[in-house]
């Protein structure tokens, strides 16, 4: 086996010469699934310092204790970007949630809009998501996923300086809509499979935060159209150039 291949991400701070008790699931998984012994390594993380390189102490079937020696990377957070969609149905969301977090969004949040079928999310599920997708992709960053609010209720808190980047489809066909200078913390919204309502648009086009854009001339998919925002947003303004 590669050394070190498996990525584990541990919800507490970590820091060079711990010990860490694993819980049930973690022991389960590394010992029971990856069938990792005493001594073998592997890589973790803890969404706040930083990547270590780690040996197993000690492998139980249900429990076992990991010892944290160098630290291999630093912290490398995302922009200060939060995704708000509208959830759709369950494997669709699951993708969304995943796509968010693997191309870099700082926290996303369900909203319940006026037409949004979903009168429920599991936030734990879909925390678990973005967890997964952050140990398979190298990340160090666990993006949060927020309950789900009303949308009118988490426009109603806007911060001031939070730029929104509306992608609104009844923009479809007109131009993109983000001016790349307009840099600092920003919000990409996306709507659900019935489109925004009347209300709400409204709403939007008179919040000085929001810019209207356009993803292209034909009408995606909800989940296609995070994707797509994701790509422009990190693009112009993110951490992609
Ligand atoms: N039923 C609606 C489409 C909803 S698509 C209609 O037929 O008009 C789901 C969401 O994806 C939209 O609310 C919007 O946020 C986003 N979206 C899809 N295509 C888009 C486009 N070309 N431009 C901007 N936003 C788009």
């Amino acid at each position: 086996m590669v050394e070190a291949k498996i990525r584990l991400y541990l919800g507490q701070t970590l820091g060079e010469g711990q010990t860490v008790r694993l819980d049930a699931d973690q022991a389960h998984y590394l010992f029971g699934v990856m069938r990792l012994g005493t001594g073998d390594a592997l890589l973790v993380f803890d969404g706040v310092s930083g990547e270590y390189l780690a040996r197993v102490a000690d492998a139980g079937k249900r429990t076992g204790t990991l010892s944290v020696g160098v630290r291999t990377r630093p912290l490398q957070p995302p922009p200060d970007l939060w995704v708000l969609f509208a959830p759709i149905k369950k494997a669709r969301t699951d993708f969304i949630v995943e796509k968010a977090a693997e191309m870099g969004a700082a926290r996303i949040c369900p909203v319940q809009t006026e037409f949004t079928n979903a009168e429920r999310i599991r936030r734990d599920r879909l925390q678990a998501h973005a967890v997964e997708a952050a140990e398979q992709c190298g990340g160090t960053f666990v993006p949060e996923v927020t309950e789900l609010e009303r949308l009118s209720a988490v426009l109603d808190a806007w911060p001031r300086d939070r730029r929104l980047m509306f992608c609104d489809e009844t923009c479809a066909g007109a131009g993109l809509g983000l001016d790349g200078a307009e840099t600092g913390p920003w919000a990409i919204l996306i709507g659900p499979e019935g489109g925004f309502s009347d209300t709400e648009r409204a709403r939007l086009a008179a919040m000085p935060q929001a810019r209207a854009v356009s993803l292209g001339p034909r009408i995606l998919r909800a989940d296609t159209a995070a994707v797509a925002a994701l790509t422009l947003w990190q693009s112009r303004l993110g951490d992609w150039s």
